[in-house]
């Protein structure tokens, strides 16, 4: 189901442009329109889940799917030996500003530990 005014569902279905890395019938990936490393993917899922918070016990196999994805981009990318981070922000003071489930994938430079 997807959910009027929200831009990841308009990329979901196709409505506004990306650059695609990964589809499948859960899932897209594509480039982050604003990148802050070398590599910078959002994998997301088609269905509309705002945060983790709103993931039912039922959507275990999407929420798998997502590291899966990330694997499977990070190789196609060369960033899985080097690293990368696999991130998802939650609510507020994890900075999450668009309230569409998505996992960033990050590599291609080194990041701190904690992060700020
Ligand atoms: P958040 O802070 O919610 O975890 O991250 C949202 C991310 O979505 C940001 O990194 C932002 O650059 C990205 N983003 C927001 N709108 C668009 C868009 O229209 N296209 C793409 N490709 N990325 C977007
Ligand atoms: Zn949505």
């Amino acid at each position: 189901m997807s959910h009027k005014e929200c831009i990841f569902c308009e990329i979901a279905k196709g409505a506004v442009p990306v650059k695609k890395v990964y589809e499948d019938e859960d899932l897209l990936a594509f480039w982050d329109i604003a990148p802050q490393a070398p590599s910078h993917f959002l994998i997301i899922p088609r269905k509309h889940i705002e945060s983790i918070n709103d993931l039912g016990d039922e959507e275990s196999t999407i929420a798998g799917k997502m590291v899966i994805a990330a694997k499977r981009i990070s190789a196609m990318s060369g960033i899985d030996r080097s690293g990368y981070r696999f991130v998802i922000n939650c609510n507020k003071d994890a900075g999450q500003e668009v309230f569409h489930l998505h996992a960033h994938v990050l590599g291609g430079r080194k990041f701190n530990w904690p992060p700020g």
